[in-house]
């Protein structure tokens, strides 16, 4: 068992500072949760020692030839959390700044997540370090392919089950889905989640964690008696996430302020068109919002479109983006994470203190997972359910983990995130004391 990279505490509290990587930095936040729930559930000891381990880290060295005839050696990661509630789950991402901590902190993130919402997995997350918008569609193919290989001997639909995260899609599982299948000599499609239909996917994955968001979204709004019609909305990140957390929200009323991706942010207080805006990137040739203009629209940084006054801010692009430096200047009323640990542990604290009510990532963005878990589910059972199933069950998981976090928060005067950690945690905690430690 690999041992939870060390910390350093300070007072009790793990403490890291702006000079860490990103991806430390990430992963001394969720511990930090972790032991924040740990210690409200007065946990014992020795369960908390596991739950802050990770069961299996793989690390691989991925040779490709590249276009040109040349072999380039990508790094790439699958961690896996804890096998505690079921098989490993959890996306994998291709970005530059991919390393073993971001990887861990994201799987330890999964495990939480999939508690919360009761589903019958255990945390995992995969990545490779490499920036693919300078790969060609064959180099992408032939990293994935390898990338594969290399984790099949810990992946399996019933071990760790795969699926998108940044800068992946279907295309990504579809080679995923046929590298495994091919190489087991088996028809293997519930190998990985996020497929395109016509392998196995499921009606409703594609736009499952940016509806999930919208309807977290939308359920806190009436909670705290807020209107949905008019609410003004800001998107950090127009990807997978951002573009249907926006797409949802707009639909329903809400009044799209400002969005941004990796070129900038886009503000308009009149309201901004998600669909024309998605419109524009597919014919952009970098395939963002790099020059997308209409009257009335500011151009303004990624860093001051976090601080806009707004009622909601969705952060849908990477992590530790809301910190020590920027929380004192949140102008937003609510915050809903879309992406997975926008928010670093300190920043969260000047939030709360702040009165701003902040709805995590392992409740907001869990509409994936929870999509994600139906598509294994029917791979398994070979019966593909219509699109009406999916989202009826979807609402329902999502509602009964809304309402189940804020009960908790309620009882025990604790902010949602808290109320989620403990949620998450003690479910995984129970587990482990029932199965007990093997051997
Ligand atoms: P994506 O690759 O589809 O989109 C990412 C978006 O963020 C792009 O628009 C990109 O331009 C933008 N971006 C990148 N760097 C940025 C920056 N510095 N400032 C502003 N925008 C920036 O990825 P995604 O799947 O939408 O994932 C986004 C986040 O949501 C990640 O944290 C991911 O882990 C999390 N998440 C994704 C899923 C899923 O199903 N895809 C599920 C749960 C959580």
């Amino acid at each position: 068992m690999t041992l939870a990279p060390p910390v350093t505490r300070e007072g009790g509290t793990i403490t890291a500072t702006i000079q860490d990587s990103p991806g430390m930095r990430m992963l001394y936040t969720a511990l930090n949760h972790l032991d924040d729930a740990a210690e409200r559930l007065q946990l014992s000891p020795s369960i908390h020692r596991v739950l802050r381990s990770c069961e299996r880290t793989l690390k691989v060295a991925l040779p490709v030839e590249m276009d040109n005839g040349e072999i380039e050696v990508f790094t790439g990661y699958r961690v896996q959390h804890t096998n505690a509630r079921g098989p490993g789950k959890g996306g994998v991402r291709y970005h530059a700044d991919v390393s073993l901590d971001e990887v861990t902190a994201l799987a330890q993130l999964m495990t939480w997540k999939c508690a919360v919402l009761d589903l019958p997995y255990s945390g995992a997350k995969g990545g490779i370090s490499v920036s693919p918008q300078n790969l060609s569609e064959k180099e992408l193919r032939r990293l994935t392919r390898r990338y594969t290989y290399a984790i099949m001997p810990i992946i399996g639909p019933k071990k760790d089950i795969p699926a998108p995260d940044v800068n992946t899609d279907e295309r990504t599982m579809a080679w995923m889905s046929d590298t495994y299948s091919m190489l087991q000599g088996i028809a293997a499609q519930e190998i990985v989640t996020g497929k395109p239909i016509a392998l196995g996917g499921s009606l409703g994955r594609a736009d499952s964690t940016g509806l999930g968001v919208a309807i977290i979204t939308e359920s806190t709004l009436k909670r705290y008696g807020e209107l949905v019609e008019g609410a003004t909305v800001v998107v950090q990140g127009f990807g997978k996430v951002g573009y249907w957390a926006a797409h949802y929200l707009a639909q329903d009323g809400c009044k799209i302020i400002a969005i941004s991706d990796v070129s900038g942010g886009y503000y308009n207080p009149n309201g901004l068109d998600p669909e024309a805006m998605l419109k524009y990137t597919k014919s952009s040739p970098t395939r963002t919002l790099e020059g997308y203009s209409v009257p009335g629209l500011e151009r303004v940084t990624n860093e001051e479109l976090l601080c806009l006054k707004c009622d909601v801010l969705i952060p849908a692009a990477l992590e530790d983006q809301i910190t020590s430096l920027n929380a004192d200047h949140i102008q937003a009323k609510y915050i809903v994470e879309g992406a997975n640990g926008p928010t670093s542990s300190t920043a969260d604290k000047i939030l709360h203190a702040r009165g701003i009510i902040t709805v995590p990532d392992i409740l907001a963005n869990a509409g994936g997972v929870t999509v994600s878990y139906f598509e294994w589910v029917q791979g398994l059972q070979a019966f593909l359910w219509d699109l009406d199933t999916v989202r009826k069950n979807m609402r329902r998981f999502m509602d009964t983990a809304f309402q189940q976090v804020c009960d908790l928060s309620d009882s025990r005067h604790v902010s949602l995130r808290q109320g989620a950690f403990m949620l998450g945690v003690s479910r995984v905690a129970d587990a482990i004391e029932q199965r007990g430690i093997f051997p």
